[in-house]
């Protein structure tokens, strides 16, 4: 191996960890009280209920897949991963009050992080599995909406990362 081979190589494995440091997207999930957030979100009754046309009609294209189909925008490309106005973050589905600025950090994921909801009573967590991935998924209590994903690994106080997709959220600034 010639020495600009070598040298090549050593600069680029330090990048690697820096790019994988950023990339904290899907790391192992939040497990712990899952049996009892199923059961939870077996007896819940949402208060707004909608047959699946009826939602197709009120959300955009995008906000339907990622809403009623749990899909997943694109990191960095969501109106407010990068917003850091003072205000509250709601349900695109239903309005309903979700999260606040006040919780929202910089994770450099690409996705609007928070530590905790504005109340526990706002959303409901479930155990999600596809795609081979042991995850927590988050979902609007109000309206059912799927709105992303929580992990064990936020800052303080609670360790929580709220990795939510902007599509699914509305922000009100104060
Ligand atoms: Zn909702």
């Amino acid at each position: 191996m010639s020495i600009t081979k070598i040298l090549l190589i050593s600069a680029m494995v330090p990048l690697m960890f820096v790019a994988r440091a950023c990339e904290q997207s899907e790391p192992d999930s939040l497990m712990k009280g899952d049996q009892k957030n199923t059961k939870k979100m077996k007896e819940h009754k949402f208060k707004i209920q909608k047959s699946e046309e009826e939602w197709r009609i009120v959300l955009g294209e995008q906000e339907y897949h990622i809403l009623r189909e749990k899909g997943t925008e694109p990191a960095f490309t969501g109106k407010l991963y990068d917003n850091k106005q003072n205000g509250i973050y709601l349900c695109a589905a239903c309005s309903e009050p979700l999260f606040s600025s006040e919780t929202k950090f910089e994770s450099c994921t690409g996705w609007p992080s928070f530590y905790k909801p504005l109340a526990d009573s706002a959303v409901l967590e479930e155990s999600d599995d596809r795609y081979g991935m042991k995850r927590t998924e988050v979902r609007c209590a109000h309206c059912g909406g799927h709105l992303g994903h929580v992990f064990p690994d936020g800052p303080e106080p609670t360790g929580l990362r709220y990795c939510l997709n902007s599509a699914a959220l509305d922000f009100e600034a104060e």
